[in-house]
């Protein structure tokens, strides 16, 4: 951009560069941070010497994490040199002093106020109230096609190896219409996938004892089910295109009030899909970890939930390695594994976070059991996603094409969740020739490999 275009009260617009990292409530946070900096005039840019500010959301969450922060804000300050740093990390602003004393202000995760004072403060906004710069979807970072939408903050639960309580606070919902506003302008805008994320999903409305609300001319309550019930019901709303909305819901713990979203998906409303970060196997395990549901029949659980729809698609994390595991906790994780069938598993070897109380538990494992552990886990659940995989060969499958690389379409089934999950890669003259990026396509699954499937146009 042309410095002959800048203009503002004091003949230019300010200019900030934007880096985020972290999981993908960091990244709707710094889309709602975005959105003000855009409605307030400055300019968003994409290198280190056009910018005049550097914000930089960080991650905490395990110490490589740590690491790619505090390497970042080093970074941002060689190059820049004017650093304001929010975000999860923000929370243990000593950790980030020690290395960079010189950045202008830390604060922590969801702070979007004290992040645009000091915007404010050390970039003073250009104002120009005749230009609206910001679309009514506001700023986002993902593809036009699909978005996060994130229904609360914080969280009530405390595992123990888990420090984001003490850096986002307990559980605060959003009432359920702002949510439903923001799927409705997200949908209006194009995008045809809803991602629902939150610490806990399920645990959407506990904090406002699932307050009841005006919604047109109709009262919906601040919890789960309304919630599902309500995002599955726009793809048919009033304004809407008429094409299919895709709503997956992300964090989710399985008690007994998630079997009410069951028949949702059963009737196409919601996807069926399911992100339930279960960590362990053991029943010794979870409650060590102070897990959610940690006294559920997680197994039972899943059986009825496919019985109903037989299609589900679970997906989920693992820790291995945890303090105190022994080889026959561990071995009840794997016969767990075995009997879940889980669609899509990622695992972490147990690494302490600073401030965890688990870190305080006794019998660490050690590294290299760790290891051969994880292996042993990631061998596993490869075998059971490949036999899975195989299962949708022959059959139709509705895709959400995310890329067009080649001859190659890159789409997404109800069962990959953008980043973490599988794709379904679609290849033919026919299909490329068909193939718009944020948009559906109907294929036949020609071949699977252990993660991803191969398709033609149906
Ligand atoms: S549910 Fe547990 S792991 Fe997840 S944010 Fe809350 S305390 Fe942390």
């Amino acid at each position: 951009m042309s410095e002959g275009y800048r203009i503002g009260a004091a003949g230019v617009i300010p200019r900030v560069g934007f880096i985020s990292l972290g999981c993908p409530k960091a990244t709707s946070d710094s889309e709602q941070i975005l959105t003000r900096l855009r409605a307030e005039g400055y300019e968003v840019v994409g290198t280190y010497d056009q910018a005049d500010l550097v914000v930089v959301n960080t991650c905490g969450f395990v110490d490589d994490a740590v690491h790619e922060s505090l390497d970042t804000i080093g970074e941002a300050l060689r190059e820049n040199g004017k650093v304001v740093v929010t975000g999860c990390l923000g929370a243990r602003p000593e950790q980030i002093l020690e290395r960079h004393p010189q950045v202008l202000k830390i604060t922590g995760p969801h702070a979007f106020d004290e992040v645009m004072d000091a915007v404010h403060e050390h970039l003073p906004p250009a104002h120009d109230p005749f230009l609206d710069l910001v679309p009514p979807q506001g700023i986002r970072l993902t593809p036009r096609h699909y978005a996060y939408l994130k229904i609360s903050e914080g969280c009530n639960h405390r595992c123990s190896f888990c420090i984001i309580p003490s850096m986002r606070g307990d559980l605060v919902s959003r009432p359920l219409p702002h949510v439903l506003n923001e799927a409705i302008r997200l949908r209006n805008a194009g995008v045809r996938e809803l991602l629902v994320i939150s610490q806990d999903t399920s645990a959407y409305g506990v904090d406002v004892k699932y307050r009841a609300e005006q919604w047109g001319s109709r009262e919906v309550r601040t919890r789960f089910i309304d919630l599902a019930r309500e995002l599955g019901q726009l793809a048919e709303g009033p304004g809407s295109d008429g094409q299919p909305l895709w709503v997956r819901l992300h964090y989710v713990y399985p008690y007994p009030h998630v079997d009410e979203v069951i028949p949702l998906m059963a009737a196409g409303k919601v996807l069926p899909y399911l992100d339930i970060p279960f960590q362990h196997g053991s029943p010794s395990v979870l409650k060590r970890m102070k897990r959610p549901a940690h006294a559920e029949n997680t197994l039972e659980r899943l059986k009825a939930w496919r019985r109903e729809v037989p299609d589900l698609a679970v997906r989920s994390t693992f820790i291995v390695g945890f303090p105190g595991e022994t080889e026959e906790e561990f071995q009840v994780l794997l016969d767990w594994l075995d009997e879940a069938q889980l669609d899509r598993v990622g695992a972490f070897k147990y690494s302490p976070v600073q401030g965890a109380p688990a870190n305080a538990l006794p019998n660490p494992v050690p590294e290299a059991v760790k290891q051969e552990r994880y292996e042993r886990f990631m061998t596993k659940a490869a075998a059971i996603s490949a036999a899975r995989l195989q299962q949708k060969v022959g059959r139709k499958l509705t895709v959400l094409v995310d890329a067009i690389e080649g001859s190659t379409v890159i789409a997404r089934s109800y069962a990959d969740a953008p980043d973490i999950d599988g794709t379904v890669r679609v290849r033919g003259s026919r299909a490329l020739a068909a193939a718009r990026v944020g948009e559906f396509m109907e294929v036949e699954i020609t071949g699977a490999d252990t993660y991803d499937l191969r398709a033609k146009l149906a």
